[in-house]
């Protein structure tokens, strides 16, 4: 059987993936916090484990792919009183938009996406277990966690203790019995959003949602946890230490075996922020008609380890890959459709830990052979790999006369002018054919013969 190699940021090495059930393999990836809309950084931790878990459910026989909600916290209050809308309505409203949003860029809905909200019982569970055990306390309504009763922590992220304190960020609260500890629950006041709990009303800490989603739907220890490069510390860390703390682990492995992480991503050379004005959500662009599947090609055109630079030229060049792609298959059309398996050298490539850069080079040279070949056997090569890595799935018909749409220029005008073409030089009237092709020429349309008929395409 082929095996899955991947860069294990837990023990810093590039291991081969053995999961805990071959029969089953179990994979938990942090979703999006749902009070705005999402940013084309969200949207690449997306698409590399929706490729993750593709990827898997060609090796393994089940796989269950959990990426969970986030809706409660300060942020969602501040947008629902800054709004006056209620907070369930904020985060029903941006979890539709985000799962749209990933939808129109191939990304499959995770098998389950849990909501932080619908979980409250089984993180009040795991706070109890963490003070039974003395890894948690209560301090003016609050749960904490004990960071020094834990010596393993910083295992992930390789933080000094200097480190760990520095990235509290916030002034140290004076009911903190070290200022490294961390939040698991705290109080709400009555016009906050709250559940009762032993400790009073009050709401739960991010971190804790996540070990108590990941442990309810997949058990422990999962076999791969993922996210974007930035929640490594402190999200990722404190996950760790609140599940093997819990259980009374010592290992940090006792969470998740493998943790993946994604590059951070930049716009145009800089950090994408709202201040330096280069903030880029997968809907602005969605809204211009960028093509979700050409917004996929560019996030997934770097390694996922890699920093990707996001330009309207990336994305550009990701177009012209893609109608290249399509065009070829348009012309395959009249070649049979028959099934095959993926090729050996598109999962060579994706099982050496997610290698697209090296996908892509496999994808173009099997384009290439399908288009001189014009056999079944190298069209059925070249989708499979297409489609492995979520691309070619439209029908080539469609995506070609997307841009006929986007150009604004009147098809049943251009459709017309091809007929009275066709028939100009059937009555061998070849000086008005000639006038029509420049007449479609200055718009920027290309007539094409062939045996089949006159089609046009824009440029
Ligand atoms: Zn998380």
């Amino acid at each position: 059987m082929r095996t899955f190699k991947l860069y294990n940021s837990l023990t810093r090495a590039k291991e081969d993936f053995v999961p805990k059930d071959v029969g089953h393999v179990r994979l938990y990836a942090c979703g999006p916090t749902v009070y705005n809309v999402a940013h084309i950084g969200n949207a690449r931790m997306a698409v590399v484990f929706d490729v993750l878990a593709s990827v898997m459910r060609v090796l393994y026989p089940r796989v269950t792919y959990v990426s969970n909600i986030t809706d409660v916290d300060d942020k969602i209050m501040d947008a629902a009183r800054e709004s006056g809308e209620t907070i369930e309505f904020i985060t029903r409203k941006y979890e539709a938009i985000y799962n749209e949003d990933m939808a129109a860029l191939g990304v499959a809905k995770p098998d389950i996406q849990p909501r932080a909200t619908e979980h409250i019982p089984e993180m009040i569970k795991l706070m109890e277990q963490l003070i039974a055990r003395d890894h948690a306390y209560v301090a003016e309504g609050h749960v904490l966690f004990n960071v020094p009763s834990f010596p393993q922590y910083g295992g992930l992220s390789g933080r000094s203790r200097d480190d760990q304190i520095a990235g509290a960020r916030v002034e140290i609260a004076p009911y903190k019995r070290d200022p490294a500890d961390f939040v698991l629950w705290k109080p709400s006041t009555p016009d906050q959003v709250g559940w009762d709990s032993p400790w009073g009303r009050g709401r739960p800490g991010w971190h804790i949602e996540c070990s108590a989603m990941a442990e309810k739907h997949l058990g422990l220890p999962i076999d791969i946890h993922g996210g974007g490069a930035d929640l490594k510390f402190p999200h990722h860390e404190n996950e760790i230490a609140q599940s093997c703390c819990a259980h009374g682990h010592n290992d940090l492995a006792s969470f998740s075996k493998y943790w993946m992480h994604n590059g951070f991503l930049t716009v145009e050379g800089e950090k994408m922020s709202k201040s330096l004005g280069n903030f880029t959500t997968a809907r602005d662009l969605l809204d211009q008609g960028v093509a979700g599947e050409a917004i996929r090609y560019t996030l997934l055109s770097a390694h996922y380890r890699q920093p990707l630079d996001w330009s309207m030229q990336g994305l550009e060049s990701s177009k012209k890959s893609l109608d290249k792609f399509y065009k070829i298959l348009d012309d395959l059309k009249n070649v049979a459709d028959i099934d095959a398996a993926i090729p050996d050298e598109m999962m060579d490539a994706l099982c050496d830990e997610l290698n697209t850069p090296k996908a892509y080079a496999v994808l173009n040279a099997l384009a290439k052979t399908a288009a001189e070949t014009k056999t079944p056997e190298g069209k059925a090569a070249f989708k499979k790999a297409a489609n492995i890595l979520g691309f070619l799935k439209a029908d080539p018909a469609v995506w070609l006369a997307q841009d006929k749409i986007a150009s604004g220029i009147d098809a049943a005008w251009v459709d017309a002018l091809v007929a009275e073409r066709v028939a100009a030089k059937a009555s061998k009237n070849f000086a008005r054919a000639d006038e029509i092709r420049k007449i479609l020429a200055e718009k920027n349309i290309m007539i094409e013969d062939s045996v089949t008929g006159t089609t046009w395409r824009i440029g």
